[in-house]
C-alpha cells in the first residue's frame, strides 16, 4: 500500500517550492488511494520554531493537502533513534568515532593538498581502536558505510543513478552530545512510518544512497525515491523573494484562490497532454511521476494570475465568495453596510484577477466616501451632469422598493437618456461617478442596484450638491 510523505523542516514559512513537493506527494498518495502522512523535521533546534511549525500546517490547510498520519515530530523521536543507533552499535553496523578535531583537520588538509576529496578515513572503524577507548569518552558515532561496491537506485523521476561507496563517507549518527543527526532521524522515520514512495526536493539527491546503505544495513525494505527539480524565478536563478512572494500564505494575503494556487503548482513540472486546467480530482486521477519533469521550471507569475482570474470566474460563487471574506474583513469593511459576497463576486468576478483586487473595487458599496475621484468628476459630473442627473434621481427615486430590480434601474436610466435625447452614457457614467466616487465600475445598473436604492440616492445628491 503506497505511503507518501511530506517532511518539512520548520525554518521558516511553507514556500512555493515545498508546497508542489507537499502537493506531488499528496497526489501520488491519493492517485493510489494510500496514505499521506506529514512530518516535521524539528531535529535542528536552533532554526525550528513554533511560529514556523504554525506557519507550514497553516499553508498546508489553505491548501486543502490533507493528511491521515502525523503531525509526527522528530524531537520526539530522539529515544527512538538512539535504540537503532545502539543496535547499530551492538551489530557492528556503526561505531564510535573518538578522532579529535585537530587529527580530522588535519587529516582533511592533507587530503586537500593532495587534490582529494576530504572525507573521514575510517580511523576509528578497526576493533584495535575501540578497544583502546573507553566508551563514555567523549565520540560520536559514525554509520559503518560499506566500502566497495555502489549504491544503485532507480530516481522515479531521473532515472537510474548509481553511486560508488568509495565516495561516501562514514556519515555521523550521533554528535557528540549524544543527539542523532538528521540524515539518521530520516532513515529511522521512512522505515517505522513505512513509507513507499519518497517525493522530496532535488536538493536531497545527495542524502538518498547514504540513506539507502544505512537503510540496508537495518534490513529496512527500501522505499522508492523521486526527486523533484527545482522552481526558478524568470532570471534564471534559485526563486527567492528578491522574485516576488514565495510563500504560500502571501499568495492568499494577495488574493489568489487555492485552487488558482495548486493549478498552477502542479503544472509547474507536469503535465498531462496539452491541458492547462485541472479541477482537484482531475489532478488526482491524471498525476504520475514519469510525466513530472526532470528539468528546473520557471515560475511565472503571469500565469498564475491568468489562472486565479479563471478560479474566480468558474468556481462557485458563494465558494469563492467564502475566500472573499478573508479580504473584506481585512480591508475592514462592516459587511452590513453592503450587499452579500456573492453579489459581490458576481459583479466582480470579471473584471478581477485576484480577490485582493476585488475587495478594493467594491469599498464603495459598504463605505460612504467624502470625494469624487477628481478627474472622473470633472470629466462627467460638474457643471455637465446636473440635468441627468436630477432626471435620473426623480426615476430612480420612484422605483417602488419591492421593485428594486437590475431591469427597472436599467428601465429608468434608459428613460432619462430618452427624456433628454442622449445617448445612455450620458447619464450612466455621471451616475457611475455619483454612486462609486470613480469613473470605473461594472455596469452602472448592476452598481445601483448593489449600493442599494436610499445609498444611491443620498450620493447623486451630493454629487449635485
Ligand atoms: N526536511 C527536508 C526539507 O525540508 C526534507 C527531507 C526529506 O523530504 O527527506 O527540505
Amino acid at each position: 500500500k503506497v505511503k507518501t510523505r511530506f517532511a518539512p523542516s520548520p525554518t521558516g514559512y511553507l514556500h512555493v517550492g515545498g508546497a508542489r513537493t507537499a502537493l506531488y506527494s499528496w497526489l501520488y498518495a491519493r492517485h493510489a488511494k494510500g496514505t499521506f502522512v506529514l512530518r516535521i523535521e524539528d531535529t535542528d533546534l536552533e532554526r525550528s520554531t513554533p511560529e514556523a511549525i504554525d506557519a507550514i500546517m497553516e499553508g498546508m490547510n489553505w491548501l486543502d493537502l490533507s493528511w491521515e498520519e502525523g503531525p509526527y515530530f522528530q524531537t520526539k523521536r530522539f529515544d527512538r533513534y538512539n535504540q537503532v543507533i545502539d543496535e547499530m552499535l551492538a551489530a557492528g553496523t556503526a561505531y564510535r568515532c573518538y578522532c579529535s578535531k585537530e587529527r580530522l583537520e588535519k587529516l582533511r588538509e592533507t587530503q586537500m593538498a593532495n587534490g582529494e576529496k576530504a572525507r573521514y578515513d575510517g580511523h576509528c572503524r578497526c576493533a584495535d581502536v575501540q578497544k583502546a577507548h573507553d566508551s563514555r569518552e567523549p565520540h560520536v558515532v559514525r554509520f559503518a558505510n560499506p566500502t566497495d561496491g555502489s549504491v544503485i537506485f532507480n530516481d522515479l523521476i531521473r532515472g537510474p543513478i548509481e553511486i560508488a561507496n568509495k565516495e561516501l563517507d562514514d556519515l555521523i549518527i550521533r554528535r557528540t552530545d549524544g543527539s542523532p543527526t538528521y540524515n539518521f532521524c530520516v532513515v529511522v522515520d521512512d522505515w517505522d512510518m513505512e513509507i513507499t514512495h519518497v517525493i522530496r526536493g532535488e536538493d536531497h539527491i545527495n542524502n538518498t544512497p547514504r540513506q539507502i546503505n544505512i537503510l540496508k544495513a537495518l534490513g529496512a525494505p527500501l522505499p522508492q525515491y523521486g526527486h523533484v527539480s527545482m522552481i526558478l524565478g524568470d532570471d534564471g536563478q534559485k526563486l527567492s523573494k528578491r522574485h516576488g512572494a514565495v510563500s504560500v500564505m502571501q499568495y492568499r494575503d494577495d488574493g489568489y484562490l487555492p485552487e488558482a494556487l495548486l493549478n498552477y503548482l502542479v503544472r509547474l513540472g507536469w503535465s498531462h497532454g496539452d491541458q492547462e486546467i485541472f479541477t482537484i480530482p482531475e489532478m488526482i486521477e491524471y498525476f504520475t511521476l514519469d510525466a513530472v519533469s526532470r528539468s528546473a521550471s520557471a515560475f511565472n507569475t503571469e500565469k498564475l494570475l491568468w489562472l486565479n482570474h479563471h478560479y474566480i470566474n468558474h468556481l462557485d460563487a458563494d465558494y469563492v465568495a467564502q475566500h472573499l471574506m478573508w479580504h473584506m474583513q481585512k480591508q475592514g469593511y462592516n459587511l452590513e453596510q453592503g450587499p452579500d459576497l456573492i453579489t459581490i463576486v458576481k459583479l466582480y468576478a470579471e473584471r478581477s484577477k485576484t480577490l485582493k483586487e476585488m475587495a478594493e473595487s467594491c469599498a464603495y458599496c459598504y463605505i460612504d466616501f467624502d470625494e469624487f475621484d477628481a478627474d472622473a468628476a470633472k470629466k462627467h459630473l460638474r457643471p455637465v451632469a446636473k440635468e441627468p442627473l436630477e432626471l435620473a434621481k426623480q426615476k430612480i427615486a420612484a422605483i417602488d422598493e419591492l421593485d428594486w430590480q437590475i431591469e427597472t434601474i436599467h428601465h429608468a436610466i434608459q428613460a432619462t437618456a430618452d427624456d433628454l435625447s442622449v445617448g445612455m452614457g450620458k447619464v450612466g457614467m455621471p451616475l457611475r461617478v455619483a454612486v462609486t466616487g470613480s469613473g470605473q465600475s461594472p455596469s452602472v445598473d448592476a452598481t445601483i442596484h448593489a449600493v442599494g436604492k436610499q445609498r444611491a440616492l443620498a450620493r447623486i445628491d451630493k454629487a449635485l450638491a
